[in-house]
């Protein structure tokens, strides 16, 4: 087997069964291995009684290839798990939860939403490398909305709000293009968030090119370029940051029609997620698999109060 399928018809053949993607998950979960999680010796037997559990021959505990991850105690069959993983990682825009409900026939729109908003999770891959080299970072404004208000593009727009976004891009050698990306939600442009922003996504050493914004000045192990321009020239002088936001902004109406305040930050991973992997997209699959065999288990009130931790 490949380490991804980069076909559907790849992926059928990959995955037809629970069995299979058992196999998979094992694999994701314990490279090296079993580990019980309870005691974490090594020698455990798997179980004819319960499908895809093992129990350990130290500590007798019994440990589902599910327990404790992003799926734990899920009633959704594996290969459910799997359909919606390979279709949020690999279609170029994503997909909504309602679309998601629709392709994989789920019963309720509300087992749709947290299988998305569960592997939304799996985005924020543990120990990513801050960006370094020359870093384009920018500020932005995104309309949100809060549960009652419409979608955006309906009536009611004067009921939105703004959420305040700061990004970083990686620029190429030369200029070639973007290389990886941060987005943050920040609640206003002050020194301490830019600067929070700045030391939590760059490398020491990092030159940030920015539009001259005041608040940057002074952050503490990155040089700063500033270019003090008008509003007009920021995207010459910053293309990259300035094409990442116009994208983002389309993909938020396109794919959910605004973006909703409450759950705004995962949106923003699953983004930079999606652009960090587009070279190749399918591999995105094993990786947002691999996040999730290794992410401890959300519940629903942890989902719906993303304020709330893990
Ligand atoms: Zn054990």
């Amino acid at each position: 087997m490949t380490d991804f399928p980069r076909s559907l018809i790849e992926f059928q053949r990959c995955f037809p069964d629970e069995a299979a993607c058992a196999t998979y998950l094992f694999a994701a979960r314990w490279p090296h291995g079993f580990v019980c999680p309870g005691c974490g010796k090594t020698k455990a037997w798997e179980l004819q009684t319960k499908p895809s559990t093992w129990e350990c021959a130290g500590c007798r505990k019994q440990t589902s290839v599910t327990a404790g991850t992003i799926m734990h105690h899920s009633k959704l069959p594996l290969t459910t798990w799997f359909w919606a993983a390979y279709l949020m990682a690999t279609h170029s825009n994503g997909i909504s939860a309602l679309q998601l409900q629709r392709q994989l026939a789920l019963g309720s729109y509300k087992s749709a939403w947290l299988l998305c908003a569960k592997l939304r999770r799996s985005m924020l891959a543990p120990g990513r490398t801050p960006l370094a080299g020359l870093v384009e970072v920018d500020e932005t404004e995104l309309p949100c909305r809060s549960k009652n208000d419409p979608p955006a593009g309906g009536r009611g727009r004067g009921h939105q709000g703004k959420i305040l976004v700061v990004g970083a891009v990686e620029v190429l050698d030369g200029g070639a293009g973007p290389g990886r990306i941060r987005l943050k939600g920040i609640p206003d442009y002050s020194a301490a968030n830019l600067h929070a922003f700045l030391a939590a996504h760059l490398a020491p050493g990092t030159t940030a090119k920015t539009d001259g914004l005041p608040s940057y000045a002074g952050a503490s192990s990155v040089h700063h370029d500033p270019h003090v321009v008008g509003k007009m020239a920021a995207h010459i002088v910053l293309p990259w940051v300035h094409r990442v936001f116009s994208n983002l902004k389309i993909w938020a109406l396109g794919v959910y029609h605004g973006l909703r305040r409450k759950h705004f930050q995962s949106y923003l991973d699953e983004f930079v997620f999606r652009f960090n992997r587009r070279r190749p997209r399918h591999a995105a699959f094993r990786s947002l698999l691999g996040i999730a065999a290794n992410h401890a288990p959300l519940s629903y009130q942890m989902l719906i109060s993303p304020e709330a931790k893990a």
